[in-house]
């Protein structure tokens, strides 16, 4: 697999780019002017496809909620985006990553689950006339739990970052799976069960082999398993999503990668969480003692330490009901 960094801040920039980046103001090196420290880097993954890689930090005022992977397809119709961003200026930035690929209008914008950086920028695209689709569950989940994301969100982004951003749900909804042609570019998206959100699909570009997965894949960092979340069905839908084999994965976090390395950081995490925690409940222990599962054989991911105890407890939870 060979991916094709457009970005400017891609590690093969000569040090003298750095150096001028050091030397800018703060102000400039912001979400306001992505030519300049882009907040998204533009990878191509083929013709016609590019992932928006996000950071793999926490929403910030910087990042506006954008800490998070999007797809464009361009197509001899306009461009498919997946997945609209966090906030409204958040959208924005991700125009503004298009705009550096084509000139084309964003036809249509898919949400792949209902977590903020999945949707809330959904109010910008509509007004500029996309489509919208959505998975039915998604678009439940997204009006659940609107108000605490947007507290939430507040918190992160600050005011400024969150000015603009309304709610906006999508015009179409499908249950198990959407199959669109645009122009000549045949595109799936699959919603195989409740994973890190109740609604989250995977988008899948069979011509290409390339999967948009959105929250059921992250890679370089740790997965959060959220009260959100459902631990066991996220493995199968996992392998909804591998059985297509994929080249490749463009997580919902994380850089684009091949299968594998998506199976090593979310789907092997995700199973030995879930028959550690079991082992633990079976010798008699209570949810106090999750701290004593031996997690550290992904440490190599981050957000391991703030996250990997958390995780453990919900899956206990969870187990606890099943
Ligand atoms: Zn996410």
């Amino acid at each position: 697999m060979q991916l094709i960094q457009n970005s400017p801040a891609s590690r093969i920039m000569p040090m003298w780019f750095w150096l001028i980046l050091i030397l800018l103001p703060t102000s400039v090196v912001c979400a306001g002017n992505p030519g300049v420290a882009p907040i998204l880097k533009v990878t191509r993954l083929a013709e016609n496809v590019y992932a928006l890689v996000g950071p793999i930090t926490n929403r910030d005022p910087e990042n506006l909620g954008n800490n998070a992977n999007f797809g464009v397809i361009v197509t001899e119709e306009g461009v498919v985006l997946v997945d609209p961003g966090a906030t409204y200026k958040g959208a924005l930035m991700i125009h503004e990553a298009i705009r550096s690929i084509t000139d084309k209008p964003v036809k249509l914008v898919i949400n792949t689950g209902g977590q903020d950086h999945r949707w809330l920028g959904n109010g910008y695209f509509k007004s500029l006339g996309a489509h919208i689709i959505a998975s039915e569950k998604a678009v439940a989940d997204q009006q659940a739990r609107l108000t605490d994301q947007l507290i939430r969100l507040g918190g992160l982004v600050g005011e400024i970052g969150l000015q603009g951003t309304q709610p906006v749900y999508a015009d179409e909804t499908f249950t198990d799976r959407k199959l669109l042609d645009v122009g000549h570019t045949r595109i799936e998206i699959h919603h195989a069960g409740h994973a890190h959100t109740l609604g989250d699909s995977f988008v899948w570009l069979p011509a290409n082999e390339i999967v948009f997965t959105g929250d059921i894949v992250y890679v370089d960092r740790l997965l959060g398993v959220g009260s959100q979340s459902a631990h066991r069905s996220w493995i199968s839908a996992f392998e909804a999503m591998a059985a297509r084999k994929p080249e490749i994965v463009v997580a919902g976090h994380g850089n684009p990668a091949g299968l594998e390395k998506a199976k090593q950081d979310t789907y092997r995490y995700l199973v030995f969480l879930r028959e550690a925690v079991q082992a633990l409940i079976d010798d008699g222990h209570g949810m106090e003692d999750v701290g004593r599962i031996d997690q550290s054989r992904f440490e190599y991911l981050d957000n391991y330490d703030t996250l990997s105890v958390r995780n453990a407890q919900r899956v206990y939870e969870e187990l606890e009901w099943e």
